[in-house]
């Protein structure tokens, strides 16, 4: 019998590429986001459009056995979005709620697995002050002291999912995303985070001009490319392993060197402009022993080469909006 699978936050970046791949291997699809996708017709068999905030809506939307569940909702954005405060209430309400309607529905209906994203943000931020060497190992978590209320919010999640496995049998699978990048995310707007912003800077700027860089951009981060998210999140939620694990990539990098590499690959000879702007942690970077070790997997791609595929396909968006508005 044909596999069936429910992508909630299908019209949002890694819903959008989820839908994709479940649909290559075969499955029925049912996406709902509250919108639709921006960049692509969803390849759901069945997309609908509706707040996940709203309990109603959420059993409507899960009124069948699924095979597999996979919770990717969430208010969220890039450090222009969860840093500045002003969204903060908005960011823990949203998203707490969707979490809590989406397990209960689940429950009551016999779902057992779910997969939920969880973000690297709920690290601790004191270990996170040395740019050189961050510690994110997932036992490091506690005591708990995430930078922003986003990440506090993720942390009572997982602590939500895993309650309900302990209490109801469930068999929720937990993944900890480390700055997952690709084509078809947000790139503009405000909500769009490091490398899909530089690629936009890079593609607008004429040879000759500078980029403006929130911060000094010795801060670390590593970045995984989405084809590879892809692989650890299907595999995470078809193992025995519920974690929390990270799934992230381990090549670490500086945000002056990020633009560096961007510049080079789109061959113009750019500079950076250090303003100020809300940066987060000094450094992070994904620690990949426990996945490693428990599903015997781990993001092998290159940044540069997941790099290349962005910065080609946002100066395609950027070329298409300028004709659009000519
Ligand atoms: P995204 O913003 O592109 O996708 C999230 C989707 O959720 C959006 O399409 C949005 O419309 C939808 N949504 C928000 N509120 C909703 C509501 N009330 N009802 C229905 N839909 C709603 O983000 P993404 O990058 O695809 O991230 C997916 C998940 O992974 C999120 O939970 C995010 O916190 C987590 N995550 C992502 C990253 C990353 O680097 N992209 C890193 C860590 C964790």
């Amino acid at each position: 019998m044909q596999k069936t699978a429910l992508v909630c936050g299908a019209g949002g970046f890694i819903g959008g590429h989820l839908v994709k791949r479940l649909k290559a291997e075969g499955f029925w699809v049912r996406g709902v986001d509250i919108k639709p996708h921006e960049y692509c017709v969803s390849a759901a068999d069945d997309f609908i459009l509706g707040d996940l905030r709203e309990q109603t809506l959420v059993r409507e939307v899960i009124d069948q056995d699924f095979d597999e569940v996979y919770q990717l909702a969430a208010d969220m954005g890039g450090a222009g979005y969860i840093f500045t405060g002003e969204n903060d209430a908005n960011v823990m309400h949203n998203s707490a709620a969707i979490n809590l309607n989406i397990l209960d529905a689940c429950q009551k209906r016999g779902i057992k697995r779910v997969f939920y994203s969880s973000s690297a943000c709920m690290y601790p931020e004191h270990n996170q002050q040395d740019p050189d060497n961050p510690n994110c190992a997932e036992d490091s978590a506690y005591p708990a002291n995430p930078d922003s209320e986003y990440g506090w919010e993720k942390l009572f999640s997982e602590r939500l999912y895993l309650a309900y496995n302990r209490n109801f049998g469930m068999e929720c699978r937990i993944a900890r995303y480390h700055n997952i990048f690709g084509p078809e995310g947000t790139w503009d707007g405000g909500k769009e985070k490091a490398p899909a912003a530089m690629c936009r800077k890079v593609a607008v700027a004429r040879d000759g001009e500078s980029i403006d860089m929130w911060g000094d951009g010795h801060q670390t981060r590593s970045f995984l490319y989405i084809d590879e998210c892809l692989e650890g999140t299907l595999r995470l939620l078809r193992s025995d392993f519920e974690g929390p694990v990270n799934i992230g990539s381990e090549e670490m990098v500086s945000i002056n060197d990020l633009a560096r590499m961007v510049m080079d690959l789109s061959g113009k000879s750019l500079t950076i402009n250090h303003i100020d702007g809300p940066q987060g942690v000094r450094g992070r970077k994904s620690d990949n022993h426990l996945i490693r070790d428990r599903l015997g997997w781990a993001p092998q791609q290159s940044l540069r080469s997941g790099m290349q595929i962005t910065l080609d396909w946002i100066s395609a968006e950027v070329e298409r909006r300028s004709v659009c508005a000519a």
